[in-house]
């Protein structure tokens, strides 16, 4: 149901599993992935120890129909107790697919891209465990985002809340925009910079550089009848007391909070989220 491509060096070495496309609209994964094995097969890069496992399109159905998902966002059913109460769906059928493969590494990375043009950022979300926190600064990406009750919510468990609820460092990569050809380039880069940092490749470790870490605080949401005159695609930054939203009646909604605008989506659906508003730090929090 999902093809997958496994990479053997010498034994003794770490193992990983990346996976792309979990979002059927989100090609850079994919095609990232699909570079390496490429590279792999006609020699190019060497397996010197380890286990590599490369699942570059997680969800077939949604990929033909470059659509998000099909019934379910597969990135937000990753438990057993989520598949059994999404039972029927399309996406049901592939996360335990995911999962088991999970548990069967030592070390897990996600690949994902953004609706909207913006800077890429790595979700750390495993921020307590050292492995994780050095995966997030190796990669080559200046923006980390930590763990919140905005990112961790109940009911809803992502491929990386799988992997840390079973003990496997991980992170998952936003790498740019679904159809943005640097955003391949910034995934296989970090794909590279992990298997070096890990040593199951040859290469040049990459030089460190000055992370922003991000901690998502409230939600600027979408909601019905409630125009967004802010504009969320050309700043950064939102202050408290920011005209923001126009009602029907013709009544300005003004800002709550300061912060770094995130995850900025301009054309989302009412009930979901414009942004997040976020703190930042220069280290972990
Ligand atoms: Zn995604």
């Amino acid at each position: 149901m999902i093809k997958k491509s496994t990479f053997k060096g010498e034994p003794g070495g770490p193992s990983i599993l990346f996976t792309g496309r979990v979002h059927g609209n989100e090609p850079c994964g994919e095609i990232a992935l699909k570079r390496l094995v490429d590279n792999i097969e006609n020699g190019s890069i060497q397996i010197k120890k380890g286990m590599l496992t490369l699942m570059p399109c997680c969800n077939p159905k949604a990929m033909e129909l470059n659509k998000r998902f099909i019934d379910v966002n597969l990135n937000r059913i990753m438990s057993a107790d989520l598949v059994e109460t999404y039972v029927g769906s399309y996406e049901s059928e592939i996360a335990p697919i995911i999962m088991e493969c999970i548990d069967n590494h030592d070390y897990f990375v996600d690949v994902h891209s953004f609706t909207e043009n913006m800077q890429p950022v790595v979700i750390c979300i495993d921020d307590r465990n050292k492995q994780s926190q050095k995966m997030a600064e190796i990669c080559g990406v200046k923006r980390i985002e930590l763990d919140s009750p905005i990112i961790t919510k109940p009911g809803s468990q992502m491929t990386i809340h799988y992997a840390r609820h079973h003990n496997k460092p991980s992170i998952l990569i936003e790498a740019g925009q679904h159809d943005d050809p640097q955003s391949v380039e910034v995934a296989y880069q970090a794909i590279v910079n992990i298997l070096i940092h890990l040593g199951m490749i040859e290469g040049e470790k990459p030089q460190p550089i000055n992370h922003e870490f991000i901690v998502a605080r409230s939600i600027l949401y979408h909601e019905e009848g409630q125009k967004l005159i802010f504009p969320l695609m050309e700043r950064d930054y939102i202050h408290e007391g920011d005209p923001v939203f126009e009602t029907e009646h013709g009544d300005i909604i003004h800002a709550h909070d300061t912060g770094l605008l995130f995850m900025r989506n301009q054309k989302t659906p009412v009930g979901e989220e414009y942004a997040y508003i976020c703190d930042v730090y220069d280290d972990w929090p």
